[in-house]
């Protein structure tokens, strides 16, 4: 079982110390009294301003998981999505870093070949 104690005492009181992680905010408190430390973690990846563009390379009209994945991507319905796939040879999605990994996953999961510029390290 994993414990959610750290090795620490709270310096008021000397009970222990508890782990706090609710979203974006991390720290520790007092089990006992009203002691806390808390700081807003930002993930470095929503600290990268770089606008990236994914192209799409091989995505197939007749494919129904990939017509799903560009109709969810693209915020439009799956007759329209097909329609988008038929017309278009190349298609590009733009973004930060956060929407480009989810963008990213989605088109993978869907057997997508996809480039992504600049240089994606996430
Ligand atoms: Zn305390």
């Amino acid at each position: 079982m994993k414990t959610n104690f750290l090795d620490r005492r709270c310096p008021q009181c000397g009970s222990p110390a508890e782990k706090i992680h609710e979203g974006l905010t991390i720290g520790e408190k007092c089990t006992r009294c009203n002691w806390s430390v808390v700081t807003t973690y930002i993930p470095s990846i929503e600290q990268d301003d770089t606008l990236y563009s994914i192209n799409l390379k091989n995505a197939n009209h007749h494919d129904k998981d990939q017509i799903k994945a560009i109709s969810k991507i693209a915020g439009i319905n799956f007759l329209q999505a097909r329609n988008l796939l038929q017309k278009e040879k190349i298609i590009v999605f733009k973004g930060k870093a956060t929407e480009i990994k989810l963008i990213k996953s989605i088109l993978e999961n869907a057997n997508i070949s996809i480039n992504i510029h600049p240089k994606f390290n996430w």
